[in-house]
């Protein structure tokens, strides 16, 4: 099953991902982005692919 990667080093809070998938990112009050569940079955690949590539400073990888 895919998996969500952050780089941690890279991620600044901007929230695209969270506006992309909600039910997968999740931006806290301090704007620290957290992953809900960062395994992705088949039927939501596309969908968080798409959030991946949303992110503007490349922080976002789905791994397998
Ligand atoms: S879009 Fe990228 S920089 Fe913004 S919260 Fe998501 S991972 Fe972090």
């Amino acid at each position: 099953m895919p998996r969500i990667h952050v780089d941690r080093d890279k991620c600044e809070g901007l929230g695209m991902c969270e506006a992309m998938a909600n039910d997968y990112f999740e931006l806290d009050d301090d704007e620290e982005m957290h992953v809900v569940r960062s395994e992705v079955p088949e039927a939501d690949r596309a969908h968080v692919h798409a959030a991946t590539q949303a992110c503007p400073v490349l922080a976002l990888t789905l791994v397998g």
